[in-house]
This record gives structure tokens, sequence and C-alpha cells, in this order.
């Protein structure tokens, strides 16, 4: 296998292409706005099922929105370490500001948590034609890469 987990984890975590490792996730001076497909290696993650990506990468900012930010701003007034109005206005604008700084990376976490649970669907680690067999399923996201 040519990528492996530990390369998924760190290409997700650095905003790269899971496939090649090139930092062609987002195009530059666009900051909502992710490619269709990787420009270096044409590995197509927002082909079909990208619906299910947006979800997941939506879950997952609104998780770590919750536990990193919205639940410590709650201890530190349960903790009386803030009052409850500083709280509830620290609440309100993280609520809103925190998933805006972290959607990029929340795009790119969600697609990492995809493959590094399901590695061998990655385009680089499919089996060549030396011998290895070819892959029993495909993920939506690689199937025109396929073709
Ligand atoms: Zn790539």
């Amino acid at each position: 296998m040519k990528v492996c987990r530990c390369k998924i984890f760190t290409r997700g975590l650095t905003h790269s292409c899971l496939n090649c490792g090139s930092h062609t996730l987002f195009p530059k001076g666009k900051y909502f706005q992710m490619n269709a497909r990787c420009e270096s290696c044409g590995f197509d993650w927002e082909g079909e099922g990208s619906e299910g990506h947006y979800l997941r990468s939506t879950s997952l900012n609104f998780g770590v929105t919750l536990v990193c930010y919205l639940f410590p701003v709650l201890m530190f007034v349960w903790a009386g370490w803030i009052s409850a109005l500083t709280g509830e206005v620290l609440a309100f604008a993280g609520a809103i500001l925190v998933p805006l700084l972290i959607f990029r990376s929340a795009r790119s976490w969600a697609l990492m948590n995809y493959y590094v649970f399901v590695s061998q669907e990655l385009p680089a680690n499919f089996p060549t034609k030396t011998g290895e067999s070819e892959p029993k399923e495909t993920s939506p996201h690689n199937t025109s890469l396929i073709r």
C-alpha cells in the first residue's frame, strides 16, 4: 500500500490531497470553496456522493465547535471564572466565528476521516497490473478514475 494511514492522517491535517500529498484541496484566494478534484493527480474527492462528504464535514465542524469551544466556555461560567453575561457573549460570538475559522480544516478532516478507514480506495493504493487483484468494491468518490 503506497499511502498508509499515517500519511492519510498527516495529509488530512495539512489540507493536502490524500492521494498524492500536493496542496491542491482548496483554490488560492477562495476560502469557502474546495476544488472538485486534485490538480496534480486528478483524484476526484467530490465525485458522486459528495453530499455525504459535505454533511460529514458540517457535522464534524459543529462537533469540534461544541466540544472544543462551547463546552469550555460553559465550564468557565460554571466554575465562576467568567460571568454568565460574558459566557453568553463568548458563546454567541464563538458559535458563529469558530465554524467559519475551521471550515477548511473540517472539510479536510472529513475526507481524512473517511479515507483513513478505507485507505485501499485511494487511487494510489489501487493494485497494479503486476499480479495483484483488482479491488472488489469502489468508493463513490473515485469511480470516475476507474473507468
Ligand atoms: Zn492529488
